[in-house]
């Protein structure tokens, strides 16, 4: 279905009718009216074409709004349907960029979302059988370096390193509150958003060290990797003296593994998942979705493929699941509608990367 923006069709009507005051103009001139006359009749043309151009414009900025609020997730790869169970506990609002979005609003009563929207957001699937799509995500990913802008001090294996904007300040939050659990400040960051070059060379440097098969369990094809997102990142532990150590089965993994959903994260790759995410258990990568959709997947042990493949099966604009934990209650549903309700209050849209919209509307 093609984008809705009714404000900017409106505008385009109003700009098509001009034609007509021009020839209406023509025959006044014919019958001798004066050229005063005609000069204001051309100034009233003018005006209307002006307001129609700031119609134009407005709507213009408006679905630009829209979009950038948009992101859904929708797995396509099917997991297990998992049992609806009800969550109990709750888990932190993420509403600055809801918060945004509803100021955004057009004041019209639905959302206008395209089928761009479908391919962005933190629900986005991206796995060995669903792309990352760098065309729609190019004007709305907001990449900052973690080193500069880190709000408490971790390491990291690069200096480089970046994540999406809105991610950082919840990472922040999740090491300092892991590295109190655990009493020392080795959790570091190994690796965060990777380019399409990087990836390359990532899975270049796998297949000259490893060969091929370990490649293809580990290391995501260009193109294919959740680092491109800019919502995930690997963690690590780095000792006080700059040594690298183990994170797999280390205390600092074990509290993360159980705590991160209270930060929107989840462990992506767990070991009884591999067969689902086509990916082998991972116990270092993590990526951000939001408080909610992590608090959900960890109590009900599914993965994001599995999560994605639920919502769409139990859940609609109708019928939403109510998600509720000790750090708030959520109202959760997936659609195809380009044009769902816009909902009252806080709300987030994230696309699925493969065919729907999930929306999420925070409610206490
Ligand atoms: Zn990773």
């Amino acid at each position: 279905m093609p984008p809705v923006f009714p404000a900017a069709r409106a505008g385009m009507a109003a700009f098509r009718g001009s034609p007509l005051v021009c020839m209406d103009m023509k025959k006044k001139r014919r019958k001798g009216n004066g050229l005063l006359k005609g000069m204001v009749i051309i100034c009233v043309v003018l005006a209307l074409i002006l307001a129609a151009l700031l119609l134009v414009g407005r709507s213009g900025r408006a679905g630009g709004q829209t979009a950038s609020s948009s992101g859904a997730d929708l797995s396509s790869e099917a997991a297990a349907p998992a049992e609806a169970s009800e969550a109990a506990d709750s888990e932190n609002p993420e509403s600055g960029r809801a918060e945004e979005e509803a100021t955004a609003s057009t004041g019209s009563t639905a959302l206008s979302l395209t089928d761009e929207d479908i391919h962005k957001g933190d629900l986005i699937l991206v796995n060995p059988w669903n792309a990352y799509d760098f065309d729609a995500n190019l004007d709305t990913i907001d990449l900052v370096n973690i080193k500069d802008n880190q709000s408490v001090s971790y390491p990291c294996d690069k200096s480089d390193f970046e994540l999406a904007k809105h991610v950082l300040p919840h990472l922040d939050e999740m090491i300092a509150a892991c590295n109190a659990a655990v009493g020392t400040n080795e959790t570091s960051i190994s690796s965060a958003y990777r380019s399409m070059d990087y990836q390359q060379n990532v899975w270049n440097e796998a297949v000259a060290n490893y060969g091929e098969a370990y490649a293809e369990s580990y290391v995501a094809v260009p193109g294919y990797s959740e680092h491109h997102t800019g919502l995930a990142v690997d963690l690590g532990r780095t000792a006080s003296d700059g040594t690298a150590e183990s994170f797999t089965g280390s205390a600092n993994a074990d509290w993360i593994n159980a705590n991160s959903w209270r930060y929107g994260f989840i462990r992506r790759y767990a070991e009884d998942k591999a067969s689902i995410t086509g990916t082998s258990n991972e116990s270092w990568h993590y990526r951000y979705v939001g408080v909610p959709h992590a608090y959900f997947m960890y109590a009900n042990n599914l993965c994001l493929e599995e999560y994605i493949e639920w919502l769409r099966e139990n859940t609609s604009e109708s019928a939403p699941y109510t998600i509720t934990c000790d750090l708030g209650t959520w109202d959760v549903y997936f659609t195809q509608s380009h044009n769902p309700a816009r909902p009252d209050g806080e709300y987030d849209v994230s696309g699925n990367n493969v065919d729907g919209y999930v929306i999420t509307v925070k409610k206490n």
